[in-house]
């Protein structure tokens, strides 16, 4: 038994069942939660990231905001954001293009929101020496112009489910059955009414709702900046559940092993959306990861990069333009989305 498990289980028999929202936060921010790991992501953990791919994919979000807080008339000074930076890879990529576009760096304040202490301590080591004013805060940064991003970070904040049932939402929850985890449903029925059949499944991420409704009021208040989201998800009426757990790059039991899997729900496109609109920001997307990076110049890149690599290094390059472009099984260019939350309304390149 994992001790996130121990801890969870004395939990629930004190105080009772969970919302799932609150199974999946312990899980994470637990002292021996997943993030604490040696190595979440990565061709040794258990699933990869685009930037973990190639350099390509935060050379071009490096050059998008550059290309953002150019056209904002490069205001300074600025807050640079990432959110969940992982291994700091798309951050110190990005970083590398926005040294040659003069003075984004001098400009800006980069800010990293990051809930491990493990992880963070690696983004310090990797991104310090390439930013001169670094910092970790609990929510992004107000008050400036913010140029964001955020990768595969939506998708492992805490969602709720719930279950029709007779045409009320029940809450799912996560209690004990004969002392072992097992999934149960509120006895209380919230007051939404449902209109799906029975067994029918919703998810809300209010986590995500209220942190992108910050975002949209920073850049609205500023009327300047750009944030990017970069997903897996839908737009709306994902039709059934979402919330998968992945070890070894393999699909697992949700209530398997907790704290020692990757716990993440499909991210809710139109529901981030309405959060954005409602602060008065516009939403460009969702477009295909591959649509994006390819309006952004990822062969133009794929091809100055091959020009002086080897034939080796060069297969290698094209492997990862399929890998993050392309639209086969495996492959991310349709699986991923993007979104892009500014200000005004006028589209920014790659919507
Ligand atoms: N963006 C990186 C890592 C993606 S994994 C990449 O593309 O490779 C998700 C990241 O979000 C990890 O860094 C994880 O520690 C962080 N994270 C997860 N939940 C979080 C939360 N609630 N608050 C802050 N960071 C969180």
């Amino acid at each position: 038994m994992t001790p996130v498990e121990e801890r969870l289980r004395r939990r629930i028999a004190l105080t009772g069942p969970l919302s799932v929202a609150d199974y999946m936060a312990a899980c994470v921010a637990d002292p021996d939660g997943y993030y604490a790991r040696q190595k979440p992501f990565g061709v040794e953990g258990d699933f990869v990231t685009a930037p973990e791919i190639s350099q390509m994919f935060g050379e071009l979000i490096g050059a998008f905001l550059t290309d953002r807080w150019q056209a904002d008339g490069a205001p300074s000074p600025v807050d640079l954001c990432e959110l969940g930076p992982g291994r700091g890879t798309l951050m110190a990529d990005a970083l590398s293009v926005m040294g040659r576009a003069e003075d984004l760096l001098s400009a800006s304040r980069l800010v990293l929101v990051e809930v491990s202490d493990k992880l963070a301590a690696l983004q310090r080591q990797r991104l310090a020496p390439l930013h001169p004013r670094l910092s970790f805060a609990a929510r992004p940064p107000e008050g400036r112009p913010l140029y964001l991003v955020a990768n595969e970070f939506f998708d492992a904040l805490p969602i709720r489910q719930f279950v029709s049932r007779e045409g009320r939402w029940f809450e799912r929850t996560v209690g004990l059955v004969d002392g072992a985890l097992a999934f149960g449903l509120s006895p209380f029925p919230s007051p939404l009414k449902a209109e799906a059949p029975d067994g029918a499944v919703k998810e809300v991420c209010p986590a995500a709702e209220a942190l992108v409704a910050e975002i949209a009021r920073t850049l609205v208040a500023a009327q300047k900046g750009a944030a990017l989201i970069v997903d897996y998800g839908h737009t709306g009426g994902a039709g059934s559940e979402t919330l998968q757990a992945v070890r070894d790059h393999r699909p697992v039991g949700v209530l398997e092993a907790p704290g020692a899997v990757d716990l993440s729900a499909h991210v809710d496109f139109s529901a981030l959306a309405a959060a954005a609109r409602r602060e008065g920001a516009f939403v460009h997307g969702p477009v295909g990861q591959g649509t994006f990076l390819l309006a952004l110049g990822l062969l133009e890149r794929a091809g100055a990069l091959g020009a002086s690599a080897s034939a080796h290094e060069r297969q290698a390059i094209e492997a990862a333009v399929h890998r993050l472009a392309g639209e086969g099984a495996g492959e991310m260019g349709t699986l991923f989305k993007v979104i892009c939350i500014t200000p005004g309304a006028t589209p920014p390149p790659g919507f």
